[in-house]
């Protein structure tokens, strides 16, 4: 097994791609590289990352220490739910969901009103399809949670703008 990725152009790709990526390390037995020094990450639980939540103990996480990057799983498995995030885009993607979860939030509420049947998920996939298409992507790649600081700041701004209101 490498030590280290030599480059990080594996990066560059779209973010779904990337996602299917990430996955192929992890049927391969390897973890995920860190994107930020091309080290291959180090799967840890919820005490090494959230060391004063015991009640995220039993979480698998894949982590740069020296980076302070990490990425949880899908619940119950060892797959990374994205690519490791440091500091700055842990930041960014709290700010694009604090921006975005208002707005379909409001949205699935007005509805509701009207229709019983009308559900969260709808809102919500309604409100990543048209996200999707402001940024020009395709809507199965439209997840925050998988989103790079730059796209991250085009959901901030997006949202501001009253852009996905209509
Ligand atoms: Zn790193």
């Amino acid at each position: 097994m490498p030590a280290r990725v030599e480059h990080l152009s594996v990066f560059l790709c779209p973010p779904f791609q990337l996602q299917i990526i990430l996955e192929l390390f992890i049927l391969n037995g390897l973890t995920p590289i860190c994107p930020y020094c091309g080290n291959f990450s180090s799967k840890v639980t919820g005490k090494e990352i959230y060391p004063h939540r015991p009640d995220l103990f039993h979480k698998a996480f894949y982590q740069c220490a020296p980076c302070d990057a990490y990425v949880g799983c899908h619940p119950g498995t060892d797959k990374p739910l994205g690519r490791l995030a440091d500091a700055e885009l842990r930041r960014w993607k709290s700010i694009a969901h604090a921006a975005f979860d208002p707005i379909w939030k409001a949205r699935f509420e007005r509805k509701r009103q009207v229709d019983q049947k009308y559900r969260k998920h709808h809102a919500r996939g309604g409100r990543y399809k048209r996200l999707a298409e402001l940024l020009g992507i395709p809507s199965k790649e439209c997840h925050i949670g998988i989103f790079d600081v730059t796209l991250c700041k085009r959901v901030y701004t997006l949202c501001k703008s009253g852009a996905l209101e209509d």
